[in-house]
């Protein structure tokens, strides 16, 4: 990797500020001094240092986002902005991509990471990994149709979904619920409301695996995962 965009990948400013530290003479490399950042270096072997202190290369980033409405669950798109659009540039630099998808309108939790490994886990269905939704509910929401989701609702194009919990909070012409659900089909959530004749007007992913969205998280903004959140999903 060139020295430069490691340095920048690794928090030390901008590719610019990173220019201007080279330029010092601040960088060197295995004890020598490297002025130029499109020097390759081997960042788990060679010996980076700034000023004098050591620079610990961090392979993987891991960010919790709560993606806010109108934003693509992608890496680019033509037209709209995307989650990666919402990261400072020195955590874009990992090229990271979300783990999964929440449609365009869905809010909540999404983990990004440039971790390929991590991200097949979260998503096999082998896995089975369990997402929670809230949702708001145009109709009444009824005990029948938490024993349907319980079976498994027949979707439009035939497809049975597996058990399903789904927690009434609030029940009236409009309800308010919470739905587990361990698989992830395309708009599933709006589809097995539709099995049941109702429709999401509003959609949030509360949690993924073990994983909480964090309250203190506003509408487009992220954080690392902790030590504890990343062992737990790891
Ligand atoms: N189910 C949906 O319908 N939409 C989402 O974004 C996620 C789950």
């Amino acid at each position: 990797m060139r020295i430069d965009k490691f340095l920048a990948n690794m928090n030390y400013g901008s590719r610019n500020d990173v220019k201007k530290m080279l330029k010092k003479g601040l960088v060197k490399v295995n004890d020598q001094s490297v002025k130029n950042g499109k020097t390759h270096v081997d960042v788990e072997q060679d010996v980076i240092t700034v000023g004098g202190e050591v620079v610990e290369y961090v392979k993987y980033i891991y960010l919790m986002l709560n993606k806010p409405d109108g934003v693509i669950s992608a890496t680019e798109d033509g037209r709209h902005e995307t989650v990666i659009d919402l990261l400072n540039l020195e955590d874009a630099a990992f090229e990271p991509f979300p783990v999964g998808r929440l449609d365009k309108d869905t809010e909540g939790l999404l983990l990004i990471t440039n971790d390929g490994r991590l991200a097949h886990e979260l998503l096999s269905p082998k896995k089975h990994v369990q997402k929670v939704y809230f949702a708001v509910i145009d109709g009444e929401v009824t005990q029948d149709d938490q024993i349907a989701f319980r079976k498994g609702v027949t979707l439009e194009d035939g497809y049975e979904t597996k058990p399903a919990d789904l927690k009434i909070l609030k029940s009236g012409a409009t309800s308010e619920i919470e739905l587990t659900i361990t698989e992830g089909k395309f708009h599933q959530v709006k589809r097995m409301f539709e099995a049941v004749g109702k429709k999401v007007t509003y959609l949030k992913r509360i949690e993924m695996g073990a994983l909480k969205l964090d309250p203190e998280l506003n509408l487009g903004e992220y954080r690392a995962l902790t030590e504890d959140e990343l062992l737990s999903i790891g």
